[in-house]
């Protein structure tokens, strides 16, 4: 019995340390990319977890910048990567997947009143849909100095596509963009996240120099640049706590050394 408390206060003991050892090291020096879909009040019946509504994405932005984060593009993430460029001390990139409207007439306003800058992952055979961003906001939005990316042409996870499919999608939703007047499109996003090894060579191939999952997780520079992992910011129960509660799974994840790889179906 006296073998088993010593074990038990053990066991505590060090699960102590490695609490303390979480949330009291310094946070690691990374650059954070946070996952953002619809940023309305609204709710349709689909996409409604992953609308963010106005005043908890207000709330959150007002946050990241008491904190001493700056946002960034990827372009400047890319560019300080290869030393043509200084990054701030906090680097964030928010993003928005999927290109909806709510994205011109509410995203896009929050971020000016700020100073702020994001990048909106498009899904390109559904530019000018009901609900969706139209090409003129697009070219407007990259004018207000919105970076935008692709998010392939169909939105099919890319793990359910043969490997002609799947370049295609890489290659065809570039191309469109950059057809209709939008500057080069450079960066990407996998539908659902869902990804395997050799994608990051074949997105090279098609002359894009960023992707990013959905796995969670801090940046360097040493991560792959077409494996960015990124913090999902759905819809909230919780309010700023659970903003703040995704922020530290980011940084335990680094600190942990633990890649999560979800492969969403
Ligand atoms: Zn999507």
């Amino acid at each position: 019995m006296r073998y088993v408390r010593y074990g038990l206060g053990i066991l505590a003991f060090a699960l102590l340390v490695f609490i303390s050892w979480l949330t009291l090291t310094p946070a690691p020096q990374g650059i954070l990319v946070l996952e953002y879909h619809h940023i309305c009040d609204e709710i349709g019946e689909d996409g409604a977890a992953y609308a963010v509504p106005v005043a908890d994405f207000s709330q959150q932005l007002d946050y990241l910048q008491a904190e001493g984060y700056t946002t960034i593009t990827m372009q400047d993430y890319m560019r300080a990567k290869k030393g043509k460029q200084e990054l701030p001390a906090k680097p964030v990139i928010l993003t928005f997947d999927d290109g909806y409207e709510d994205n011109y007439t509410t995203l896009l306003p929050l971020l000016e009143e700020r100073g702020m800058k994001g990048t909106v992952y498009m899904i390109t055979n559904s530019i000018g849909r009901k609900g969706y961003l139209s090409w003129n906001q697009l070219r407007e939005m990259q004018e207000r100095g919105i970076e935008i990316g692709s998010h392939t042409a169909n939105h099919q996870p890319l793990t359910t596509l043969d490997r002609e499919k799947q370049a295609e999608e890489m290659k065809l939703s570039k191309l469109l963009m950059e057809w209709n007047g939008l500057k080069t499109i450079f960066t990407f996003s996998y539908p659902n996240g869902a990804y395997d090894e050799e994608m990051p060579a074949m997105l090279k191939e098609n002359e894009y120099l960023t992707a990013v999952t959905g796995d969670g997780g801090l940046n360097t520079f040493q991560t792959n640049p077409y494996l960015l992992q990124r913090i999902n910011i759905p819809r909230p129960h919780l309010g700023m706590t659970e903003f703040k509660l995704r922020l530290f799974k980011a940084e335990a994840l680094t600190k942990l050394g633990i890649r999560q790889h979800l492969l969403k179906e």
